[in-house]
């Protein structure tokens, strides 16, 4: 069977109905896509302009659209003089009349080179009343070439008689399973983050509520975070190592303190990679870094450090990684990971 719209992510119904509708000649010219931000509507709507267009359409084994033919690589890149996106301006509440005229007056020309125009009117529920009735003289009856996808968060908003000639494709809600199986191969973040903190994973998928869009702003906030903490923490350890401040050793033990064992096998895998960083540095001056941004930035911190110390912290890194899968209490190894790194 053939595939349809692999970019849009679930709505199989939905998809096979386009899909087969495109294939048959039998597409409407006017849609209304409903659904919240996030949702896969700007999604569906360059995919249906794609597939209009896909010099592949009538290939039996491609994917509908093929995503790699010249039509489709252009509107990928939203290069294609067929499609047009018309939205209000960011300053203005309302979408006005002109820019529908403009609309109507360029649907008179055909394609300049795929089959389809396409028009993507954005938050469609803007448009002044003024507008609509502009939009609905070319709806009536509308040049065989062209297709209208009306934006809606909210289609309720739209006059009767626009809604009458554009039926509304509703977007609908994921199921989580779908989402995470997205998120997971697609995102190392999200896979790593469902492999080592599964509850924050799951609070994540319930958060989004089945909105792919909500999902993946999510992951890249909580990424962030992680990230920012993460540098942080490994700030801290190198203030201790280096001995700058006195009371740069007594944070990191407190923040390390009162970390779960996963939690802080992860602190010193992180350690070990900026251990490993200015080992290279000091070996060999140059590397790829896994902590480090620049080599002048790793440089500045291996300079304060000898090679002795650095040896000493390798191994009491290493070894504490070995001991924290064992009985032992984790305030005892804590202290005798930060006599060995020299650091207490
Ligand atoms: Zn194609």
């Amino acid at each position: 069977m053939k595939q349809f719209f692999p970019s849009l992510i679930g709505n199989e119904q939905l998809k096979n109905q386009l899909g087969n509708d495109i294939l048959s000649g039998t597409l409407s010219h006017a849609f209304i896509l409903s659904g919240p931000a996030g949702s896969g509507r700007h999604t569906l709507a360059l995919s249906l302009a794609m597939a209009l267009n896909c010099q592949h359409k009538s290939s039996g084994s491609e994917p509908l659209p093929c995503g790699y033919c010249a039509s489709c690589k252009k509107f990928l890149a939203h290069q294609h003089p067929d499609l047009t996106v018309v939205g209000k301006e960011k300053d203005r509440a309302t979408l006005g009349v002109d820019a529908i005229r403009n609309v109507r007056t360029d649907t008179s020309y055909p394609p300049t080179e795929g089959g389809y125009k396409i028009y993507v009117i954005e938050e469609a529920e803007t448009m002044t009343a003024e507008a609509q009735n502009a939009l609905l003289l070319t709806l009536e009856s509308p040049p065989e070439y062209v297709v209208f996808l009306l934006l809606s968060q909210n289609p309720a908003l739209l006059l009767e008689t626009v809604r009458s000639r554009a039926p509304t494709l509703r977007l609908e809600l994921l199921s989580d399973e779908t989402v995470s199986a997205y998120l997971v191969s697609h995102s190392s973040s999200a896979k790593k983050m469902r492999d080592t903190q599964p509850e924050v994973f799951s609070r994540l998928l319930h958060a989004s509520a089945g909105n792919l869009g909500a999902a993946l702003s999510l992951l890249e906030s909580k990424s962030r975070a992680a990230a920012d903490k993460r540098n942080e923490l490994g700030i801290l350890f190198l203030n201790a190592l280096r001995g700058k401040k006195a009371l740069s050793s007594i944070n990191l033990i407190k923040s390390l303190s009162p970390l779960k064992r996963p939690d802080l096998a992860q602190a010193f895998n992180l350690f070990n990679e900026i251990l490993r960083d200015l080992y290279l540095c000091k070996q060999s001056g140059f590397s790829e870094f896994l902590f480090f941004e620049t080599e002048a930035e790793v440089q500045a911190v291996a300079d304060c450090i000898s090679s002795q110390k650095l040896a000493g912290a390798i191994d009491a890194t290493t070894e504490a990684l070995d001991q924290i899968g064992s009985n032992m209490n984790v305030s005892l190894l804590l202290h005798v990971w930060a006599v060995g790194c020299g650091i207490l």
